[in-house]
């Protein structure tokens, strides 16, 4: 199975975060978004296009990280992680900012915001609870 964190096939993703635009594959055929980026649609085989999502999802399922991964991510703990269910009918892996656990509950409404990374470089999507 290829890694599509070193494939390449992130990059058009990356590029637009960093512009603050969240772009996910959706195929030009049948039209169904899809995560992660893969070669062609999982459903019909079509062609993948990127283009701009909603940025609209509601949480899935979160979790608090209380240890650190990384050492470049210490000074971040605790901190929470989710997979929110877009609107587009994928689903993401990211970091809950500006509510702690406690104030979560499942199929709150979010939208995605960009922070930075561990990396500065690099900006990467962050999701906000919504009311
Ligand atoms: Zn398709």
């Amino acid at each position: 199975m290829t890694d599509v964190r070193s494939s390449g096939l992130l990059a058009p993703y990356r590029e637009a975060a960093g512009r603050g635009v969240l772009l996910l594959p959706r195929c030009g055929d049948c039209g169904a978004w899809q995560w992660p980026p893969r070669a062609a649609c999982r459903h019909c085989g079509g062609a993948l296009d990127w283009r701009q999502a909603s940025g609209g999802g509601r949480l899935s399922t979160w979790s608090v990280v209380t240890r650190a991964p990384r050492p470049e991510l210490q000074a971040d703990v605790p901190y929470v992680v989710a997979f929110v269910e877009l609107d587009e009918g994928v689903r993401l892996f990211a970091r809950i900012v500006g509510t702690g656990a406690d104030a979560l509950r499942t199929g709150q409404r979010v939208r995605c915001r960009f922070g930075p990374s561990p990396d500065p470089a690099i900006s990467i999507p962050v999701f906000v609870a919504e009311g």
